[in-house]
């Protein structure tokens, strides 16, 4: 065959098989297409799992009735006008293609009016054809309607998976984006029922209530970081909450949904060690960085961009979920607690109970400590009572008893918690610093002990005094007095691991890393028989904690049998 220029509507039909691969990404560009146009209310109406009716209706700022009939032309587009733009987009839609390819595969209808406008006026085409325009009395916004989907591309409908997978790809379309534009008031309906409604309040706990339901949203830790002018917002799951797969994780770049595996890779790592093997946290977290920052005409359904510093959004992002995640310290009682320091009866008023659980899982320190309720002694949020030591088990937990119930504490955890806070109380840590009666020497890989060298006067802060001694050795003279016990050559070779973890960390942070895993490094194992002094005396100090719940890694310290709940166990009191 010689070599021809495609007919339109051929062209038209192969770029529609890139933009338009099913209903869903549909849907997908013509909500994109309402949220441009500044609607507050967007409602989506499915038929038959998007193949006999897909329609988005708005009250967004309209399409002028001169221009409608171009809406619908390829490439034609209000969002660009030319290439320098495409490094500057702030708008979802840019290609002025969405409108096009689907009008070719699908019977279109567009009715629209500007709100300056007295009339609204409404087109159709079919098959890419423009068949009917004409003027209508209608509110202001619009409404695109898309019929019999892939009526002529029988290849494209073959391919289309089970109609339950396809109304399922909408539902989680719709939700993610319900999330991120939580100032929009959103309703779907498939076959006319009602499957998803918000209040466009613009609160997003409330939008997670909404979506997931109150328990899981109650406990979503709240992620919030800037830096420079990147801005990573959210909510991550605590460790408790997890998934059996990824499909939870969701990123917003600039407003925009993305599918991105080291995104997702970036978010894990900052799991790493939290979570079991084969489990996978929750996520919606949102990226907001300067537009050049960013190359968002890398995929035709706009489901992929490019960083310009890849490395340092996903370093970014890690930190922020790590941090956000260090910070939180879940609600580990069974039932919710019930102490007090004296023995006044007292009044719970259930939506303090529930202010002060949705506080502590905001994911900021601050709330950790006390939160009060009016005329009422309770221990500040998070603390333990005063705990009567029973014994150890199995060389690995601790048995105590509280003024509410039974406490079951992993010794492991539970010094490492001691540790770090006492490392964090140190007003000038280099005081505390003791000499070791014979220098250890240790030898390190090229790579690690250039890292060691460059922090040497930041461990010198510590308490740790080591000198360079040759090629790749170091003598240690003197440990921070709190790990007297330890193997200081093991310490040692443990904090240049943290330094190697992330060459970049933020000032603060590490500290607070760094001496969360001298603390693991150094505190009593799981296995150690404990004396009955030991124990007493690993008791008290996790009483003086500010956060004596978690571990400095986040995991619990504790597990908490309230009497309340042993009661009902045994049977003793019906459920409530
Ligand atoms: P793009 O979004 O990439 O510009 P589309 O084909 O999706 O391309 O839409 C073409 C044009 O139609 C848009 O640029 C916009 O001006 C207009 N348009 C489409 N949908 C709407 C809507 N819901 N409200 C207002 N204008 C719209
Ligand atoms: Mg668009």
């Amino acid at each position: 065959m010689p070599i021809q220029i495609l007919p339109d509507d051929v062209a038209s039909q192969i770029a529609a098989g890139e933009v338009v691969e099913r209903p869903a990404s549909v849907a997908k560009e013509l909500i994109e297409n309402s949220l441009d146009a500044h609607a507050t209310y967007i409602q989506i109406r499915i038929m038959q799992a998007g193949q006999s009716l897909i329609q988005v209706s708005d009250d967004g700022d309209g399409i002028p009735s001169e221009e409608l009939s171009l809406a619908v032309a390829r490439h034609a587009t209000s969002k660009i006008h030319d290439a320098s733009n495409l490094f500057s987009i702030q708008t979802l839609g840019f290609r002025g293609e969405a409108l096009a390819s689907i009008g070719s595969v699908s019977k279109l209808l567009i009715i629209s009016r500007p709100k300056k406008a007295e009339f609204g006026s409404r087109i159709e085409v079919e098959g890419g054809q423009l068949t009917l325009q004409e003027k209508v009395g209608v509110p202001v916004g619009t409404v695109v309607r898309v019929e019999n989907l892939f009526y002529n591309v029988p290849a494209r409908l073959k391919f289309l998976k089970q109609p339950s997978t396809e109304r399922n790809r909408i539902n989680e379309l719709i939700t993610r984006y319900a999330l991120a534009y939580s100032g929009v008031r959103w309703q779907l309906f498939q076959d006319n029922q009602a499957i998803l409604q918000t209040s466009g309040s613009g609160d997003n706990r409330e939008a997670l209530v909404q979506l997931y339901g109150i328990d899981v949203a109650r406990q979503m830790v709240e992620v919030t970081m800037e830096d420079n002018e990147t801005k990573i917002s959210g909510f991550i799951s605590p460790i408790s909450l997890t998934r059996s797969n990824r499909k939870e994780i969701t990123f917003f770049v600039n407003g925009r949904w993305i599918q991105d595996g080291s995104l997702t890779t970036a978010l894990l790592q900052a799991y790493h060690t939290l979570l079991m093997i084969g489990r996978y946290p929750m996520a919606v977290l949102f990226i907001k960085l300067p537009p050049g920052e960013l190359d968002v005409n890398v995929h035709p359904a706009k489901a992929e961009v490019r960083f310009r510093d890849s490395n340092y959004i996903f370093s970014t992002v890690q930190r922020a979920v790590r941090r956000a995640l260090l910070a939180y310290s879940p609600i580990q009682p069974l039932s919710p607690p019930r102490w007090q320091h004296t023995s006044q009866p007292q009044i719970i008023d259930p939506a303090w109970q529930m202010a002060s659980e949705l506080k502590s899982s905001n994911g900021n320190i601050e709330t950790q400590t006390s939160i009060e309720s009016p005329q009422q002694s309770s221990l500040p949020s998070g603390q333990i009572p005063l705990l009567r030591l029973i014994g150890q088990i199995g060389a690995v937990y601790l048995v105590a008893e509280g003024p509410d119930g039974l406490y079951l504490i992993d010794q492991h955890a539970a010094h490492e918690r001691v540790l770090f806070e006492q490392f964090q109380k140190l007003p000038n840590k280099n005081i505390l610093s003791q000499s070791l009666l014979e220098p250890v020497i240790i030898h390190l890989p090229p790579q690690n002990a250039q890292l060691l060298t460059s922090h040497l006067s930041f461990l010198s802060k510590y308490g740790f005094k080591i000198e360079e001694f040759g090629p790749n050795t170091f003598r240690i003279m003197a440990i921070p007095v709190l790990l007297i016990d330890t193997d200081p050559a093991s310490v040692v070779k443990s904090v240049v691991e943290e330094f190697e973890e992330d060459e970049t960390p933020l000032q603060g942070e590490i500290e607070s890393r760094l001496i969360a895993r001298i603390c693991k490094r150094s505190a009593i194992k799981a296995g150690q028989i404990l004396t009955v002094d030991e124990q007493r005396a690993l008791l008290n100090n996790l009483e003086t904690c500010q956060s004596p719940r978690t571990c400095p890694h986040g995991r619990p310290t504790m597990i908490h049998l309230s009497i309340d709940l042993m009661e009902r166990q045994f049977g003793r009191r019906g459920s409530r």
